[in-house]
């Protein structure tokens, strides 16, 4: 007898295994819930199957990595799915009408993973140009069909798949990008918040952009009118070219990155806003001693640090780096400015991360207004059953006179 490789593998839930989760809308089964025999273990990573109770009812049709901690992720609540191109076109057509109501032009993130059907997938548009992150196996597997679907819907030309995701070594995945379809530009500009930021899609960080931030931005910028910024951690000048396009007096961006100060002084060309721009290469938490020493005040300070406490083990250390962050960026604020302090690890939930805040404005003598509590922007909607995709935490305070 033949083997037939198309044959759908079923892999079943053990009998108390989370059957009413995944009836629910649960999106992920861990291996331990999961009754793993050599049948099962020698099934592909990514592999399409059929997921069964513990009773053999069906639960519907999902993607299996034997490989990884999250052996099943929920495709279909349809047992008989095929997961297929047409069924990839209907997932991003959905997705991709949630941002043509949000968005006036087409930058955006297009798909958010598991909050948008496609678990494990994270792309971003630039207009013509799409970043893909496949961080799932099964997305791996149907990489080529995933991006002929992706242009289908968008018109998009060119496709770049980005394999730096940290997620990738957990599915059992290699770290190779590549470009897929077309040519990636030189040079990229994406509008956002009256501003034009220039994107790196094959050198830069993330997938070239923080489109995450875009609301977030938007509210830094309404703070800004007349008023000197300091964006510490600014990348590609994220907050700063906002703020300048929303009236700030002068901004300057800090970052220990030359290549992302680079990208956002081009930006800063491309809006016509650099002759109120300046930037310093440094650690930010040296820039900020330094700033302090030379008696500097803004009138709005801006923090977006990297990920301190990515993963638990982290937490402690990570809310001790933001306390002192928010200490020492206190230190700057004119009184009666304003400070905007951010978080984007998965560990620091908001209270915790909140406290970290209030215990560095504490610590620097100043006391706060809690004035905005931001999340990341619509196009990164969350999955109910992951509450950790809500990872990104903004919090604007005024510092009372
Ligand atoms: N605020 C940006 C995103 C910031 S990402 C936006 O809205 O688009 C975090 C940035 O912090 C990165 O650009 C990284 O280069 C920078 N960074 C990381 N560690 C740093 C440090 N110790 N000092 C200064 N910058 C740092």
């Amino acid at each position: 007898m033949t083997h037939d490789p198309t044959a759908q593998a079923t892999v079943r839930l053990r009998p108390k295994g989370p059957a009413r989760a995944v009836r629910f809308g649960a999106p992920w089964v861990y291996a331990d819930s999961l009754v793993l025999d050599r049948r099962t273990k020698a099934l592909t990573p990514g592999s399409i199957v059929r997921l069964e109770d513990g009773e053999r009812a069906p639960l519907g049709t999902a993607a299996f990595n034997p490989l990884s901690k999250i052996a099943i992720r929920l495709l279909d609540p349809d047992p008989g799915a095929r997961i297929d191109r047409a069924w990839l076109v209907e997932r991003v057509r959905t997705a991709l009408a949630l941002r043509a109501r949000l968005f006036d032009t087409p930058h955006y993130r297009l798909i958010h993973a598991e909050a948008d059907g496609l678990p494990g997938v994270i792309v971003d548009r630039f207009d013509d140009v799409l970043v893909v992150q496949p961080n799932a196996a099964w997305a791996e597997r149907l990489l080529p069909t995933l991006s002929d679907a992706l242009q289908e819907v968008t018109g998009a030309t060119c496709v770049y798949k980005n394999a730096s995701g940290r997620t990738r070594a957990l599915e059992g995945l290699d770290d190779h990008s590549e470009i897929l379809a077309g040519v990636v530009p030189e040079a990229l500009f994406v509008p956002m918040n009256g501003a034009k930021y220039r994107a790196d899609i094959l050198g830069g960080q993330k997938t070239g952009l923080f489109y995450d931030q875009r609301a977030n931005h938007a509210f830094a910028a309404r703070l800004a009118k007349e008023a000197r910024v300091l964006d510490v951690f600014s990348h590609v000048g994220g907050f700063a070219l906002a703020a300048l396009a929303g009236g700030a007096r002068m901004a300057l961006g800090v970052d220990s990155s030359g290549p992302a100060l680079a990208l956002a002084e081009d930006g800063a060309r491309e809006s016509g806003l650099d002759a109120r721009f300046a930037t310093r290469k440094a650690d930010a938490f040296d820039a900020m001693d330094a700033l302090g020493a030379e008696a500097a005040r803004f009138d709005l300070v801006i923090a977006d640090p990297p990920a301190f406490a990515p993963a638990k083990p982290a937490l402690e250390a990570g809310l001790r780096a933001y306390e002192r962050v928010a200490r020492k960026a206190t230190a700057l604020v004119e009184p009666g400015g304003c400070l905007m302090l951010c978080s984007c690890s998965h560990a620091a939930d908001l209270p915790a991360f909140r406290t970290a805040c209030l215990r560095g404005i504490g610590k620097a003598g100043a006391r706060a207004q809690l004035i905005y509590s931001g999340a990341a922007s619509p196009d990164h909607p969350t999955h109910p059953y992951l509450a950790e995709s809500t990872y990104l935490k903004a919090l604007a305070f005024r510092i009372l006179p």
